[in-house]
């Protein structure tokens, strides 16, 4: 079984977003990691992997600048058995369309069973592309999945939703779209990190990938990022404890008469 993990390099927003003058992401100025969710995707490979290490393989692909090489690295010290770089000027400033265009021209030329994204990116968070690539390889997916187990040809996982879950089954090939939350992921080990340096990371460019040049890059972008900004954090509220409810109905209403909501 060929298991392939999207791992997205993406800038640790926890500390803070910085921004270029031009309102993009200053991603130099901020640590690059492994997006979490993709993370959580790469658990559930390696807890497929252990109940069957014989048959089961694991290759991480990541598409992005050539330091992304750096989230193949920790994704094979985590226990990845390859990876595959895809890195070329032309792709680059791909927005969804071109990014999940760009990576199903990569899977077109590669053999898998099971296609594991992260549910969304914390810099782009649109959670667009998972569905994008299932879409573009024509393949069933398993959206904000967990509990994921295999058996014969088919993957069942527990599909969230807000109020309760559904119990999905897909026939492989499929892609499914992991919730981190759910997932605990597992330490690197000192002799995973020592083993990763063994492990062969090939590096594609666009002459490698089966897609076509008006869906990859910029130029393959139908959406453009305007302007990005930091959400402004709102100061702190005001806390009033009036005697009665009267009290408490006059306090908003005055307010809301102040603010000419009323
Ligand atoms: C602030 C901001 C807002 C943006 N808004 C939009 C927008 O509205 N529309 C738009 O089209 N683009 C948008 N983009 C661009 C978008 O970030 C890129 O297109 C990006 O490559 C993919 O989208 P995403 O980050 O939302 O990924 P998501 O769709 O959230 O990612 C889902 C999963 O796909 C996989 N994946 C995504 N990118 C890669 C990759 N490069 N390599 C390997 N696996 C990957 C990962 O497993 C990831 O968990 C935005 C970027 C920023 C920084």
């Amino acid at each position: 079984m060929k298991i392939v993990v999207c791992v997205k390099q993406v800038p640790d927003t926890a500390g803070g977003v910085k921004f270029k003058p031009d309102g993009t992401l200053d991603r130099s100025a901020m640590l690059a990691i492994m997006n979490p969710d993709d993370k959580a995707g790469l658990e559930v490979a390696l807890r497929i992997k252990d109940k069957d290490p014989e048959h089961v393989t694991i290759t991480a692909l990541t598409m992005g600048l050539p330091k992304a090489y750096n989230v193949l690295r920790e994704a094979m010290a985590m226990g990845a058995d390859d990876g595959l770089l895809i890195t070329d000027r032309v792709l680059g400033g791909a927005d969804t369309w071109a990014t999940s265009s760009t990576i199903a021209g990569a899977l077109k030329n590669m053999q898998y069973d099971l296609v594991i994204t992260g549910r969304q990116a914390i810099d782009g968070d649109t959670a667009q592309v998972g569905p994008q690539i299932a879409e573009h390889l024509n393949i069933p997916v398993i959206s904000y999945a967990s509990d994921v187990t295999v058996e014969g040809d088919y993957v069942t996982a527990k599909r969230q939703f807000e109020d309760r879950y559904h119990i999905i089954k897909a026939k492989m090939p499929c892609l499914i779209t992991v919730l981190g939350e759910e997932t605990t992921p597992r330490y690197m080990t000192p002799g995973g990190i020592f083993d990763a340096y063994n492990k062969d990371v090939t590096v594609w460019g666009r002459a490698n990938l089966d897609v076509a040049d008006e869906n990859i890059g910029k130029k393959g972008s139908p959406t453009v990022i305007a302007k990005a900004s930091d959400k402004v954090a709102k100061g702190k509220g005001t806390v009033v404890t009036p005697d009665s409810a009267e009290e408490a109905s006059q306090y908003i209403i005055d307010r809301l008469a102040e603010k000419h909501v009323i």
